[in-house]
């Protein structure tokens, strides 16, 4: 056994033989996979290995066309072919409108990565698969890629390739302890001995916690027992002359595909259990859970009535095996949190199908650290805090029990809820908040104005629509208040902090103290990493002099990284965090500053405290730090108050807003507000695919600066010219809004795809953001939207409709 390598791959399931195989091909040969038993042993091995292209972002249908055109290669390979059912198609069923106008909306999505998907109605369900009845059904969702694949050769196949590339693979070496070093390497140490290496990878599949806990990780993953069952042959299919496609049912929680000349049927009943809570057996190896078709009888009845052949067919064996779930039902690939040199592949629900994709967007970013596609869906660090073993238990059986119902704008489900909460979650309660889950946070979404109102789920704008506008409408008119709570910020102090930043930041940042300043963090390819609010604090009784970094709610763990990842180790810089600690009450309207003044001592006159300012006060009695800074585009202020004097300051603003007619608004009409602003969304707008320039943020880039992180990289982007570039579109239509992924046509091809919708309830127009080709970028451009299958006229405007000179922000 080799004693050093670059990388040891722990796992030769799907997950690990896939990374391995892509780290070869993207050119590191000194690889290595260590396998506790035999490849492929633990889920893998009998898997009903379905291969789909659908996904519901852009990132995982590219990943996933990614496995289908690896696995048609490997099964065309010559030398070690393998046994794939490529393009027996596949159908998602519907019996809802909303459920196919989501699948409309998932086809407009997926056109913008080159895969075609068709809607068809229930007729044609029924032509495609002649097993299938029409009753109580509506139609489904045509995946012509669909298929399956034999889960095992798979995996020898691309362990064999990798092995002809320079990898090795250890098998039957269990790895029973990870030590990391001083310089943030690694040993590996087996029952065969150590393997010393730069770089681990966490492949382990149900094991995941048992690797993790080598070094001291706790993985928000949990194991579902899962069971399907191979029947006999059925006649219908024998005859029927070609392969049946595949079938995904939500409304009866079943899957199916064609095995042999029978059917192999999978369910996800509601009375699902979860697997190896309390440890797993170090012998099941190979091994299944016992049957258990009692469980699903519920489901069973709802394939026999969509099948009716099944009720004249044999059961020929049962298969009940551990899968794994996460908290958000995307698996985990890339850096393990707050660890040096540590990835993982894990949380892998659709491993088969996914795995192929999975493996190449890890590899990529293990050697290059970065993929091609904005990998935050997948990214271990969009958890933070919270994602303990009892939530993500939870959450798995939620996921489970919907394993084919869609998540639809707005929906939170609810298990595992509250999971992060602040004093005032209690009191926006009980003033009538219906929330939003923001990175495990309940935050206000809008006030209900009843306690019955329950707004449809739907791709269409929803029934909230008039009570968010009445919100925005007393912002722009008097003064709202709204809690933002979660707001990642970190506390930096130290001598080189400012040093320490302007390396970081593509453009200028103001040292000055009282200033506030927006900065933008590039990566090394030179393309958008992070967005921060950087306020410089002066030195007072409560701290230091010192930098308040503020960025978006999920981002803690990920800018921390980032951050520390950069820091010197000659250079005299801290970076705490403070996100659980402080929460923001945005005050915002014309009366905002009439509010303040009322509740906090000072002179908040815009000469004294003008745009973009920072100073420490109280509020009431209350300490706090408030910023001039403006989301909404009115004249806001930040007010960052300590969670433990929260309530306090909130009743303090509440009574002095009462004679400027304040009231609550929520997430929602921040959203619309900002659309109509020009402001954006890290990871929705604000992605790892494009840079600066091609997002619209020129005026935040400075080459003339001596060097930042990605400088030489932009400046060959620069030369390259743009490949996309952001604009602000208007569409014609007002029954829904644009949704993020929606693809952009001009004469049937695809020209761009929608980040970012709403309604712009200030300037009366339906807004949205894109990224399209840039010859498409000047305003009065016109394209069509493909809005759930309608096609909509999209314009190009300019940018920030409302108040574009920001004069109204600016006091
Ligand atoms: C019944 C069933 C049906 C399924 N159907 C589908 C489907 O149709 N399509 C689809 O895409 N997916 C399907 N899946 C899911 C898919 O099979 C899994 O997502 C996938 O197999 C997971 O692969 P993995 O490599 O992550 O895990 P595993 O296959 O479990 O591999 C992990 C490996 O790590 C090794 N390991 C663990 N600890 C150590 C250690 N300490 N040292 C060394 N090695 C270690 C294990 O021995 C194991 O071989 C199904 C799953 C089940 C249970």
């Amino acid at each position: 056994m080799k004693s050093r390598t670059k990388v040891v791959v722990i796992g030769g399931g799907i997950a690990g033989c896939s990374t391995l195989f892509h780290l070869t091909r993207e050119g590191w040969s000194d690889v290595v996979l260590v396998e506790r038993n035999e490849l492929t042993s633990g889920t893998t091995w009998h898997s009903a290995a379905q291969v789909t292209n659908f996904g519901v972002n852009q990132t995982m249908v590219g990943l996933k066309t990614h496995s289908i055109r690896l696995y048609k290669e490997l099964a065309e390979d010559p030398e070690y072919p393998i046994n794939y059912h490529h393009g027996d198609g596949g159908i998602r069923l519907a019996n809802t409108d909303a459920q196919m106008q989501g699948y409309r909306h998932f086809a407009s999505m997926a056109r913008g990565m080159d895969v075609e998907f068709e809607v068809i109605d229930a007729e044609e369900c029924a032509r495609r698969h002649p097993l299938v009845s029409t009753s109580n059904l509506l139609g489904g969702l045509w995946d012509p890629l669909d298929g399956d694949i034999d889960p095992a050769q798979l995996c020898q196949a691309l362990a064999y390739h990798a092995r002809k590339a320079g990898a090795q693979i250890y098998r039957n070496t269990p790895v029973t302890e990870l030590t990391q070093h001083r310089d943030d390497t690694w040993t590996v140490h087996t029952e065969h001995g150590n393997i010393d290496c730069d770089i681990v990878v966490n492949a382990g599949g149900y094991r995941v916690n048992e690797v993790g806990a080598m070094m001291d990780v706790h993985h928000p993953v949990a194991s579902m027992e899962h069971q399907y069952f191979l029947t006999e042959d059925i006649a219908e299919i024998v005859q029927a002359g070609h392969r049946m496609p595949l079938l995904r049912c939500p409304i009866s929680d079943y899957y199916c595909r064609q095995e042999k000349n029978g059917l192999l049927i999978g369910f996800y009943e509601q009375g699902c259990k979860t697997w190896g809570m309390d440890g797993i057996d170090p012998n099941f190896v190979n091994a299944l859970c016992p049957d258990d078709l009692d469980r699903i009888t519920d489901v069973l009845q709802g394939a026999f009535d969509r099948m009716p052949a099944l009720l004249e067919t044999g059961i020929r064996s049962v298969i009940n095996g551990p899968i794994t779930y996460t908290i958000d039902g995307a698996p985990l690939v890339g850096q393990i949190p707050g660890k040096r040199n540590a990835f993982c592949i894990i949380g892998l629900r659709a491993g088969l199908g996914e795995g192929g994709g999975h493996g190449w967007l890890l590899a990529q970013q293990i050697v290059h650290g970065e993929a091609c596609y904005d990998t935050w869906c997948l990214d271990p660090r969009r958890f933070t805090g919270h994602t303990n073993v009892e939530l993500t238990s939870l959450k798995a059986i939620e996921d489970y029990q919907n394993e084919f119902r869609f998540h639809f704008p707005h929906e939170h489900r609810p298990a595992g809820r509250p999971a992060k909460t602040t004093p005032l979650t209690p009191v926006m309660a009980a003033e009538g908040a219906e929330f939003t889950v923001v990175n495990g946070w309940e935050r206000v979404d809008y006030i209900k104005p009843r306690a019955d109102f329950h707004p449809s789920l739907t791709f269409n704008f929803d029934e909230a629509f008039e009570v968010v506008g009445r919100e925005i409408e007393n912002v722009r008119n008097n003064v709202g208040l709204c809690e933002v709570n979660g707001f990642n910020r970190f506390e930096i102090t130290g001598a080189d902090r400012h040093a320490f930043l302007d390396r970081l930041v593509c453009g200028t940042v103001s040292k000055r103290e009282g200033r506030v300043g927006l900065a933008y963090l590039l990566n090394h390819q030179g393309r958008i990493k992070s967005e921060a609010t950087i306020a410089n604090l002066p030195q007072s009784d409560r701290g230091p002099a010192r930098i308040w970094y503020g960025s978006a709610a999920a981002s803690e763990l990920h800018d921390m990284d980032w951050l520390t990842q950069h820091l010197r180790k000659d250079e005299d810089v801290q970076v705490r965090s403070l996100t659980n600690e402080q929460t923001i009450l945005v005050l915002a309207g014309p009366n905002a500053r009439k509010v303040l003044s009322a509740c906090a001592r000072g002179d908040w006159s815009n000469h004294a405290f003008p745009w973009l300012s920072v100073r420490e006060c109280f509020i009431g009695h209350s300490p706090a730090t408030v910023m001039s800074v403006s989301f909404s585009g009115e004249l806001a202020y930040e007010i960052h108050v300590p969670n433990s004097s929260l309530y306090a300051a909130y009743l303090a603003v509440r009574k002095a807003g009462e004679p400027f007619g304040l009231s609550l608004f929520g997430a929602r009409a921040v959203e619309a507000m900002r659309m109509e602003k020009g402001f954006f969304h890290w990871k929705a707008d604000l992605l790892t695919e494009f840079d600066p320039y091609e997002t619209g943020l020129d005026r935040f880039v400075k080459m003339s600066k001596s060097d930042f992180v990605g400088k030489a990289a932009l400046q060959d982007l620069i030369n390259r010219g743009p490949v996309r570039k952001m604009v602000t579109l208007k569409l014609d239509t007002a029954h829904a809004p644009a949704h993020g992924g929606a693809s952009l046509m001009l004469d049937n091809t695809v020209v761009g795809t929608v980040t970012s919708g709403d309604w712009g309830h200030r300037v009366g127009l339906n807004l949205a953001y894109a990224f399209v080709e840039p010859e498409l970028s000047t305003p009065g451009t016109t394209m069509l939207l493909d809005l759930c299958g309608d096609r909509i006229e999209a314009t190009v405007i300019q940018p920030s409709p409302y108040d574009p000179d920001h004069m109204r922000m600016r006091g």
